[in-house]
């Protein structure tokens, strides 16, 4: 069977130092642990071409094929607040773009698939078990409506890692509609070459603001999409509790898909102040800094774009900060607007805010389950239970089912709506580590495959799955998680 498919490869076009060609490197003996048939389908390439030797070895790095370019991204980033002026694919080749079915290009991307010119001191590998976390935690993201990069497989190499400790080794296939970044902006920005910055922000319109092109600055219509889009992600990031836990300039896309699945975690008890990675000492990436950092990310975008904002300093300044300060508000919106659906509200009306919030209040000074109290306000019953101060929930219900009585579709629209829009099932630390374990340890993926299953359908009310539903056990809490590259 011979492996083909229809690249088409936009970025490789581009000038020559936008990247460095390469090939990946093979591994001793690829293994297909995982292929997305799905997605396979959805991009229009053959799941069973990809299932066959040729379409694990090229999976796995071992043989490029026909129509792929090969490149490593070279891109700069703020990483913690520290201005690195150059990273890059430093463990990840993008083989290539294809048109799906839906007419969307996207990327192709090994990631842990060898050595660049970008690695540093790195190895250019990943290990097995962060490989099946953003399998499963971008495949989770993906069915509870956030935008976010794809996996399309997951391959072991029979090679070691070394992280501490040896680690078997895999390599992961990313899709994204792209993997351009604030930190793509920021590594030319930072030569002072202004040309690369104006072909790179024309490549990112025709990408994925084409409307843009039709405004009067399209260089300030890209920077408000771009803007847009962060801000209403951010707001489903908080909606769903998923804190991203490395939200450094590089790992912001301008897409507005989510990226880079490193340390990221979801909430169980509502705290603004969760924090899970490993290296977030000062809590600069908590839950609750998000949109805050986000703005943060774009404010050096923009600085980035100022010589196309306007045809003088003033002028550009003036255009950046207009188009900053419309993060907030657009923010504001997305949040506040999905908090009153989770609650079950369609409409809007006064007092709206003042309920969702103390709501809130009431999950933070009992510390209770964020994904389990929004789920369980549709059995209002199931919900209660949750709540040591059974008072105070039940004064904050009463106030909350008058509210009820006068939406259009009164309390059984409500239900509805809630159960479409409060996830039974994401993928909890305890139930992603447990999955991880068994396949890193015991080579036993049985439970990674049930997992990913229970969070392909997060909306779904399914009783056979209700251990997957519920929260920690004391036993099962993770406090901790690990960039692991
Ligand atoms: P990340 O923390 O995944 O966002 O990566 C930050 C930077 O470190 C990027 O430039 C990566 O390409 C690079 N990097 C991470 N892990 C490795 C590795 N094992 N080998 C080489 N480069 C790496
Ligand atoms: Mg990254």
């Amino acid at each position: 069977m011979t492996l083909s498919i229809p690249f088409d490869n936009s970025y490789a076009r581009l000038p020559d130092r936008f990247y460095a060609r390469l090939e990946p490197k093979p591994v001793a003996a690829p293994r297909l642990v995982r292929l997305n048939t799905v997605l396979a389908e959805q991009l229009g390439i053959d799941p069973e071409q990809l299932a066959s030797p040729e379409g694990t070895a090229m999976l796995a790095g071992n043989a490029a094929p026909p129509g792929a370019e090969p490149i490593a991204q070279a891109y700069a980033g703020h990483q913690f607040g520290h201005f690195v002026p150059q990273l890059g694919d430093g463990r990840a080749c993008l083989l290539g773009e294809v048109i799906g079915r839906d007419g969307i290009r996207r990327d192709i991307q090994l990631k842990g698939s060898g050595t660049t010119p970008f690695s540093r001191a790195g190895d250019g590998r990943a290990a097995l078990g962060p490989v099946l976390r953003e399998y499963l935690i971008s495949e989770a993201m993906a069915a509870l409506g956030v935008p976010t990069t794809r996996t399309l497989a997951a391959v072991t190499t029979g090679e070691t890692v070394w992280r501490e400790t040896s680690l078997p080794g895999a390599v992961l296939t990313r899709v994204a509609t792209s993997h351009i970044r604030v930190g793509t902006f920021q590594y030319f920005a930072a030569r002072g070459d202004a040309e690369a910055v104006r072909l790179l922000a024309d490549h990112a319109i025709t990408r994925h603001y084409p409307d843009a092109a039709g405004a009067d600055n399209p260089y300030r219509a890209f920077l408000d999409a771009v803007m847009a889009a962060q801000a209403e992600l951010i707001a489903r990031w908080l909606l769903i509790g998923f804190i991203h836990g490395v939200m450094n300039t590089d790992n912001c896309a301008i897409s507005g898909e989510t990226i880079d699945y490193g340390p990221c975690a979801f909430m169980d008890e509502y705290d603004p102040a969760t924090v899970f990675s490993s290296i977030d000492h000062g809590g600069r990436y908590a839950y609750g800094n998000q949109p805050r950092i986000a703005q943060w990310n774009l404010a050096r975008l923009a600085e980035t774009l100022l010589a196309l904002l306007g045809t003088d300093e003033d002028s550009a300044m003036a255009a950046a900060q207009e188009s900053l300060a419309a993060f907030a508000p657009r923010f504001e919106t997305a949040y506040r607007t999905g908090l009153r659906r989770k609650i079950g509200l369609a409409t809007e009306r006064e007092g709206d805010d003042a309920l969702t919030a103390d709501f809130l209040a009431l999950l933070a000074a009992g510390r209770v389950d964020f994904t389990l109290a929004f789920r369980g306000l549709s059995e209002a019953a199931a919900a209660q239970a949750l709540f040591a101060d059974g008072d105070a929930f039940d004064a904050w219900t009463r106030r909350w089912r008058l509210r009820l009585e006068a939406e259009p579709g009164g309390p059984g629209a409500a239900s509805t709506l809630m159960r479409q829009v409060n996830p039974a099932f994401v993928p909890r630390n305890h139930l992603v580590e447990a999955a991880l374990a068994a396949a890193t340890k015991q080579s036993d993926f049985a439970p990674f495959e049930t997992l990913l299953g229970v969070l392909s359908r997060p909306y779904q009310n399914d009783p056979a799955m209700a251990a997957f539903a519920r929260g920690p056990g004391d036993d099962e809490r993770v406090l901790q998680t690990f960039c692991g590259t």
